[in-house]
């Protein structure tokens, strides 16, 4: 056989969407062609999600669209839900190969070993070391990530993923530090450093002395600064973090990096210690207050943000209230709201008291409109002063041409203008709210 069109889909965050881009680069080098998903491919590698129903729903979904594309296509179920559902996947037709989260690594190998027929592989092994992916950037050109981190030991009770990636495993600082080079180069000036729980990283790395060694004493700390100390990175961002990591000497390092973004996604889930306490998130909402008013006492204007589930099971209306009372309180720059959605294999879904649909889609709507305010009156902050911006694409609204970046809060800043302003930090003025997204400047 001869298949060398292969087409890469991504589900879910943005470490899938990094080890999917390491993926294409993997196939690359081994002289496939990478072409658009549409186009119709010989091999469709579909990274798959499964932190919710809808998103098992999306990846089988995205899997079945591959094998109507092309019927005589190779279709590969790639990541968490192949890793936490191979026996759903096995009897599923549409399917040829399962590749678990930790094989991804060995990818163009699998394959070739089945398209040679040499093995049948339904391979979904849970390894303990970290899979090193490597990519050359993603597609957007100014702003990258970098998967430092895989796997977590949370068990929030919500959550299928550590069975799907496993316990915590850390990447090497130096393969990281590599990494960035390897980005440099290519002229990236902004990374992100993402993992499924980042706030871990390099907790394994001291749990796996060996005896009469050292214990590695390494922290996501150590990470921020090296990369700050590389000169032509200007920005450095990170993915969402445990509100346990925020103490004053972790801020007290972090405002010493100029490069770093104040910009924090500190995961809340809910503001009421009872559903904390059931969601088994391992922290108190005054702990949680407690953090954001030291990030703002080290970062005056940092945009907090946050992930927010309603209806989690026995979420009683006082127990939302109170949710919503801290919302309020810590004043966020944007929150993601999410209707608790039960995931088959984790302690919350046979827990009693489930939230009827109609009492979570009252209690989102409600979050919603107040993310909205809460959201504008952070944007308006901004408005009237000189600030910088990474400018990234050019886009259209309404028939006129912007170019658009970020600041370092991370609002988005439109400049009307036909310029080509991408990779550039460039001084703006800043006007008016263009919408609930935009804020418009001027030079
Ligand atoms: S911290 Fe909780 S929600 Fe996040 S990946 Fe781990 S178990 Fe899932």
């Amino acid at each position: 056989m001869n298949l060398t069109k292969v087409a890469l889909h991504s589900l879910g965050c943005k470490v899938n969407a990094y080890e999917t881009e390491a993926m294409a680069k993997m196939f690359e080098e081994h002289g496939y062609e990478i072409v658009p998903f549409r186009e119709g491919a010989d091999i469709y590698i579909i990274n798959t999600c499964t932190v919710t129903n809808i998103a098992d729903r999306k990846s089988r979904q995205m899997l079945h669209k591959a094998k109507k594309m092309n019927q005589d296509a190779l279709v590969v179920a790639v990541g968490c839900y192949a890793q936490a559902f191979c026996d759903t996947l096995e009897k599923d037709e549409a399917i040829d190969i399962i590749v678990g989260n930790d094989r991804k690594k060995d990818i163009v190998a699998i394959v070739e070993q089945r398209v040679n027929d040499v093995i049948d592989i339904n391979d979904t092994g849970v390894r303990h070391e970290f899979e090193e992916l490597k990519i050359d950037g993603m597609e957007e050109k100014t702003r990258t990530y970098i998967k430092i981190q895989d796997g977590c030991n949370q068990f929030c009770t919500y959550c299928i993923i550590p069975y799907a990636r496993g316990r915590v495993r850390s990447r090497e600082l130096q393969n990281i530090l590599s990494e960035v080079d390897r980005l440099i180069e290519k002229g990236y000036q902004e990374i992100v450093l993402t993992g499924i729980h980042l706030s871990s990283y390099g907790i394994d790395f001291r749990n796996e002395k060996g005896q009469g060694e050292q214990v590695r004493s390494v922290s996501l700390i150590d990470v921020i600064k090296q990369i700050g100390g590389k000169k032509e990175i200007k920005r450095i961002r990170l993915g969402s973090l445990e509100p346990r990591i925020i103490t004053r000497e972790f801020l007290e390092e972090l405002k010493r990096v100029e490069a770093f973004c104040p910009h924090f996604h500190l995961s809340l889930q809910s503001g009421c210690d009872a559903t904390l306490k059931r969601m088994n998130r391992r922290y108190t909402a005054e702990e949680y207050k407690e953090g954001c008013r030291l990030i703002r006492e080290y970062f005056k204007e940092a945009a907090i943000t946050t992930d927010v589930i309603v209806g989690f099971p026995g979420e009683t209306q006082e127990e939302f209230e109170e949710c919503k009372k801290l919302l309020m309180e810590v004043n966020f720059a944007k929150m993601h709201i999410f209707k608790y959605s039960k995931r088959e294999g984790t302690k919350a879904a046979v827990m009693a008291h489930q939230v009827e649909d109609s009492v979570k889609a009252a209690r989102s709507s409600q979050l919603l409109q107040l993310d909205e305010k809460l959201r504008r009156n952070y944007m308006e902050k901004f408005l009237n002063r000189r600030i910088n911006v990474l400018f990234e694409e050019r886009i259209e609204i309404k028939g006129e041409t912007f170019f658009v970046g970020h600041t370092r809060e991370y609002l988005k800043v439109a400049v009307k203008t036909e310029e080509n302003l991408a990779n550039r930090i460039i001084q703006v003025e800043t006007r008016e709210l263009l919408n609930n997204e935009i804020i418009l400047a001027i030079f």
